[in-house]
Order: C-alpha cells, then structure tokens, then sequence
C-alpha cells in the first residue's frame, strides 16, 4: 500500500517567531479565565466574547470580531494572533487517517492525528511533546520528556484540525488524549483543554465525547474521579501481573495493579459509563491463555471494558505483534468468561499514525 503523502511548510509567519516572556503569542485555545486575565479592567463578558469568537466561529482576525470595540481589536491585533498550532507535515494513509506534526510557538513540534471512519471523526491529540514513562513498547518513550503542553496547545491541535479538515464549528467529533504523552502528569492543562472542547461557546463537545488514557497513574485516576464535569477514563493495562508490568511500564512500579484496580473499583462512573482498559497484546508476552484468565478476574467486579489492541511494530523495539488469529482467540478466551471487550485494529497503521507510533523521527535522540 503506497500511501498519498503530502508535506509542507506553512508560510511563515511572525505569529510562530517564538512566544514572548509575557505570555502566549496566539490565544488559540485559550481558556475563559485566561483570556480575561489578558484583558485587565475589562469586564468578564469582553473575554467570553473573544473566546465565542476563537471558538464558536473560529475567527481569522480581531478585525472581524465586530461587537467588540476598535481600540480593544487594534489592541489585540498588536499583541496576539489567532493562529493553532502550525502544520508542518502531513501523511494521510490509506484508510484516510491523517498523522500531523504541529509546531508550537517554540518550535516544538507535536504529533496529532485525524482518525475517519463511517459516521465517526476522531481527533487524536498529544498532551506532553515526548514522554517520561518509558514503557517499553511505546515509539514516543524513545523521545522522553520534551515538555508538558498548555492547556491552549491542546484545544489548538483540535482547532488545527478541525481547520486543516474543513470541520465547521459545531461539528460533533471525539478526542482522544491518546497521542504523545502521559495525561495525568499534565492533568491541570489536559483538563484546561476539555474545558474549551466542551464548553458551549468553545467547540461544544459532549463530555462523552472526550476520552483520556492513562498508563496507570493512581492520583491523577482519583482526582480526575471528584472532578465534575469530567472526560471518560481509559487505562492502559497491558499486563496482568506486577512482574510483567513492571518490565514493560516502569509506572506500576510506583503503583502496581492492586493499587490500580484499588482507584478503578472506587471511580465513580457515571450512569451508562465504562471505563476502558487497553490491553497491548505482545506476542509471547501477555497474550497466552493464563493471561486471559487473569484479565478476567482483574476486571470482576469493575465498571469497565477491554479494549484489545495488537502492537503496532515500532522500529528498534524489542516485541512482536501477534497473528490476527491469536489475537482473536485471545478475546473469545475474555468473551468466554462474560468480559466485555472488543478488538481495536488500528487505523492508519501504513503511515506509523497508529498507536505508539507517535515518535518524530527528526526529534529520536541520535
Ligand atoms: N500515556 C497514555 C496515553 C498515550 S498511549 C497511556 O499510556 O494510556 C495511548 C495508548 O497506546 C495506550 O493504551 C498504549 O498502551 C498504547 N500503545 C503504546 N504503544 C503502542 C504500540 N506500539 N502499539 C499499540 N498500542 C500502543
């Protein structure tokens, strides 16, 4: 499969020469509260204006934002642009998923991806450039950590996207915080972001339409738990004793699986609402038939279900994908015991846009 391949380099523009000491250059994606700490003396209203107008209609220029006054929009002009993260690359796969790499305004650059599929769009978004956790079957492990994301570096992927997609503001799509990075070591700026999905004048998303993905971490799972409103819970299992993961994610080390399943039996699902569980099979690995059966008694009892994923080859990394039929045999073995779960065959596997394949070649240490 050859797949369309197309890049380029965006027209520079001023608005990406870096951001200045004083704050953000674009106030794409920015918070309420944020867009009104930039506009000191002015009432609460001027910023939910401004953030109607970055949001709700995707505003160009301050110049089109009529009903805010001519001094306020010279004002503006002269300090921020309105510009999302900036494309610099793009490959589209056979199947119509589309991998991006965005650049933030330092330079930075972002992997985030456009997933298609009959009567479903779904936005991919990083929350961390690189990653600390260093779980071993992961292409964005190799990077480490580069730096956390903003919260408007955030809901920006999904304004680049939306724009780069001709998405018109309205339009029903879900996110996913499955791109680079580990969600809960950045959970104020990830939730800084699902509030701007969601909120009525921003891009309007349902909650159940918002999904982050953990690898395990313990306090972000409880305190993503007393948080309301709040975007749906994944986690990545990927193992189902501590001796295994604790070899393919160094996280469990810090909580092994009781402690895990400990935050899972006290989330408080909403009505209707499971929790996902990604489960990574690695051939050789996780993937016999003991393993399945640990699976199932992991998840008695809990809101959750599984979602099956077979590795994606990553270049360099020490594990092997299983055959389609193990892979199958694996679920009916889960199925067989009345566990909920379901294979996910990634989209987009023939451009590296698939899961954990999100690793910038340009950025690999040498
Ligand atoms: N750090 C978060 C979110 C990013 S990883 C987390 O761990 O959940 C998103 C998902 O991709 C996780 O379920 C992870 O287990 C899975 N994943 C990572 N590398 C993969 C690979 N090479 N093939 C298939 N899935 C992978």
């Amino acid at each position: 499969m050859v797949p369309d391949t197309v890049s380029f380099v965006a027209a520079d523009s001023p608005a990406h020469a870096g951001r200045t000491a004083s704050g953000p250059t674009s106030v794409a994606g920015l918070s309420r509260p944020r867009l009104a700490a930039l506009l000191p003396g002015l009432p609460d209203w001027r910023a939910d204006q401004l953030f109607r107008w970055i949001h709700a209609r995707h505003a160009t220029s301050f110049a089109v934002m009529t009903d805010l006054p001519d001094a306020l929009r010279t004002d503006l002009a002269a300090r921020f642009t309105l510009e999302p993260p900036r494309a610099v690359h793009r490959r589209q796969a056979a199947d119509g998923t589309t991998r991006w790499v965005l650049a933030l305004e330092d330079g930075i650059e972002v992997e985030a991806v456009y997933i298609t599929e009959p009567g479903r769009t779904t936005l991919c978004l990083s929350s961390q450039a690189g990653c600390r956790l260093a779980c071993t079957f992961c292409a964005t492990a190799t990077l480490g950590l580069v730096r956390s994301l903003e919260g408007r570096e955030m809901a920006g992927q999904a304004l680049a996207l939306m724009r780069a997609h001709g998405l018109p503001p309205g339009s029903p799509f879900n996110v996913v915080f499955m791109g680079m990075g580990e969600p809960m070591d950045n959970l104020d700026a990830v939730l800084e972001a699902f509030d701007v999905l969601t909120d009525a004048d921003g891009l309007a998303l349902s909650w159940r339409r918002v999904t982050l993905s953990t690898a395990g971490h313990v306090p972000g799972i409880l305190a993503l738990g007393r948080r309301a409103p709040r975007p749906r819970l994944a986690v990545s299992l990927n193992a189902t004793t501590d001796a295994l993961r604790d070899r393919l994610m160094p996280i469990n080390r810090r909580w092994p699986l009781a402690a895990l399943r400990g935050a899972l039996a006290e989330f408080p699902v909403r009505s209707g609402e499971r929790v996902t569980l990604e489960y990574v099979l690695l051939a050789g690995e996780n993937d016999a038939d003991e393993d399945a059966a640990r699976l199932a008694a992991f998840t008695r009892g809990l809101p959750v279900r599984i979602n099956l994923i077979p590795w994606n080859e990553v270049d360099g990394l020490p594990h092997h994908r299983p055959a389609d039929a193990g892979v199958e045999r694996f679920r009916d073995r889960l199925l067989a015991r009345r566990v909920n779960v379901s294979i996910r065959f990634s989209r987009g596997r023939d451009v590296a846009a698939a899961c954990g394949q999100l690793a910038l070649e340009g950025m690999r240490p040498a």
